[in-house]
């Protein structure tokens, strides 16, 4: 810009002085010229006007015998200051007396009777000889007229003019003439160069100010100083960036709406150029399929995905400029199920040639498995004990109610199995509380010994019955923990129960608790043959169980422990179990300390 600047101020300066130059030296020749002229011609008159004079005066002076002597006298006093050489010729040619010699000289002059001005007035016409040549300042110009007396040619009278006097007037006038160009010259350039600078200076800020506005800062506006052009082109600058900034202020905040839509819908999209290579993916996307945005931009679908359906899929909708959804099983990592649709862009000029939009419907096709499996679950835990009540009514109907003793025993067993369907629904209901989030928590602050001294002492008759005891560790120092007391009550039994139930007989059961962090851990140990590793990840499922007719006869209905890690999960902690085949089992569970 510098250069660029300084260069155009140097212009300015060369135009001007250019400018200057021309009009001074066309009007300067054009001047002297005609000066030239009309003092030449003024030469010329004066000289042949004086040579007249002398003429006329020679007339009576020339006819005179030894008259010659007198006129060269005459001559010599004219002294330097007289302009013009004065020659007297005689009718012969000789030279008779010449202002410019001494009379001794005029015998070795030669004969004057050849030169063209004199042997034009010798035949008695008056003449003006010019210098050859270009110049009308250089040389000398002469004028011959014949001197006569009654008719009668004496002699010829000339008069010579060294045109360097009309040179020196000419220089007298053009010296001060170049002093004052010299000046003018300088005052010009000075002008220019002073208007070039202001110029550039103005021009200098004007492209600072574009060039901040095309970086990027477009709130720089051009200082308008002037009332001449670069004001106009000034405001014209300030116009656009305005209008610039309002349009990117406006696409910005489109862009803003958009993203916010595209980032906060559930849904993964993303989009691909004609290529199929990704030009853009939102959050849901990365989220579903597990990747890192950045790293997929502008790699090729297939080498993304890994899955020639959704490429497939794509590629057709791509190139059919349509759409199309499908449900399909993503092979991950992490296995999906995807509804999956594709859909080509219609505006060809567009970046994106098409659009996936992933969505992840594992969570529902999973919930509606469970649903499915706990619906055929239910069906059959009631289809069970049911069967056996109907069995036992046909028994008594076709004859066995007759007998008493018999009677009384099937009535024992429908009891049985009412009380069983009883506790299964009980369950599945509590279950479902929960789930849904209908079991409302009274939290309270409950002292752990107290709460699970209490489940020990409600199965002290099936503890007794199987022979198996209990050593409560958990001392009364243990912090209290937050819970709602009776779904801890609960949580207790459940656990318990089942330590009982799968306890060996004269077995052990040792509860414990120890505080962790913000929680406290407790744990119920029993002596019974364990869990093996394969159901141990799957005891807390509903209706899991690892040895279903062992099960089903100790009375369980297969949901307990699914109750107590819903329930403790209600309660902000989590459930665990670790187990050794033959050796016995430990369940544990994490509450919140009320401090
Ligand atoms: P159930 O009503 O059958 O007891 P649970 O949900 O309480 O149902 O238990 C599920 C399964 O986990 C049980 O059927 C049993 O196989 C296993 N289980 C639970 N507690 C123990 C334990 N203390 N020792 C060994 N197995 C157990």
């Amino acid at each position: 810009m510098n250069f660029i600047g300084q260069s155009l101020s140097r212009k300015i300066t060369s135009a001007c002085l250019a400018v200057f130059l021309l009009g001074f030296l066309t009007t300067g020749i054009l001047l002297f010229v005609r000066l030239g002229r009309s003092l030449a011609a003024e030469q010329r008159s004066q000289l042949v006007s004086e040579n007249h004079l002398w003429a006329k005066t020679l007339e009576t002076l020339l006819r005179d015998k030894g008259s010659a002597e007198k006129i060269q006298v005459l001559l010599e006093q004219l002294g330097g200051d007289y302009p013009y050489r004065v020659t007297v010729i005689s009718k012969e040619g000789a030279v008779l007396a010449d202002s410019r010699h001494k009379a001794a000289e005029l015998s070795t002059l030669q004969s004057y009777g050849e030169r063209p001005e004199v042997a034009s007035a010798l035949k008695g016409r008056a003449a003006l000889s010019t210098p050859q040549g270009f110049s009308i300042l250089e040389g000398t110009l002469y004028s011959a007229e014949p001197v006569a007396a009654n008719g009668q040619i004496s002699g010829v009278v000339r008069l010579a003019l060294p045109l360097e006097t009309l040179h020196s007037r000419m220089a007298a006038i053009r010296d001060p003439l170049l002093t004052g160009f010299a000046l003018a010259a300088m005052l010009v350039a000075l002008a220019g160069f002073g208007l070039g600078k202001s110029l550039t200076a103005k021009l200098r800020r004007l492209a600072l100010t574009a060039r901040q506005v095309a970086g990027g800062d477009l709130r720089r506006k051009a200082l308008i100083e002037t009332e001449d052009e670069l004001r106009t082109l000034g405001e014209s600058l300030n116009h656009l960036a305005s209008s610039l900034r309002q349009r990117i202020l406006e696409a910005e905040g489109e862009k803003q709406k958009l993203t916010a839509i595209l980032e906060n819908i559930g849904e993964g999209i993303l989009a691909v150029d004609a290529e199929l290579k990704v030009v853009a993916a939102n959050a849901s996307l990365e989220r579903i399929l597990n990747l890192r945005r950045q790293e997929i931009i502008g790699r090729n679908l297939l080498e993304v995905l890994f899955d020639y359906k959704i490429h497939a899929m794509l590629l057709e909708a791509v190139r059919d400029r349509q759409a199309s959804t499908r449900e399909l099983q993503w092979a991950g990592p992490p296995v999906r199920t995807l509804n999956v649709s594709a859909a080509g862009i219609q505006d060809p000029a567009s970046v994106v040639a098409g659009v996936l939009v992933l969505t992840d419907m594992t969570q529902i096709r999973k919930l509606e498995n469970l649903r499915r499996d706990f619906v055929a679950n239910v069906s059959h835990e009631l289809k069970t004990p049911l069967t056996s009540i109907h069995g036992f009514i046909e028994t008594l109907l076709g004859g066995a109610l007759n007998d008493r003793a018999q009677s009384e025993h099937f009535l024992r067993l429908m009891g049985e199995d009412t009380a069983r369907l009883s506790r299964l629904i009980q369950d599945i209901l509590e279950l479902s509380k929960i789930e849904s989030g209908q079991a409302l928590l009274n939290q309270t602050p409950l002292n752990l010994q107290r709460e699970s001294q209490k489940a020990v002492e409600k199965l002290r008759p099936a503890l007794e019955q199987k022979k198996v005891t209990i050593e409560n560790k958990i001392s009364a120092e243990i912090p209290a923990v937050l819970a709602d007391r009776d779904k801890l009550a609960q949580i207790f039994l459940n656990l318990l129960d089942n330590a009982i139930k799968f306890n060996r007989p004269g077995g052990t059961i040792i509860l414990h608790a120890e505080k962790t962090g913000g929680f406290v851990r407790v744990s119920i140990e029993d002596s019974g043959p364990g869990i093996s590793p394969a159901d141990l990840p799957r005891v807390f499922e509903r209706f899991y169980r690892s040895d279903r007719a062992r099960a089903r006869e100790s009375g369980g209905t297969g949901l307990g422990l699914a109750i107590v890690k819903h329930l403790v999960e209600a309660h902000g902690g989590e459930v665990g179990c670790r187990s050794e085949l033959g050796k016995g089992s430990c369940f544990h569970i994490t509450l919140k300390t009320s401090e």
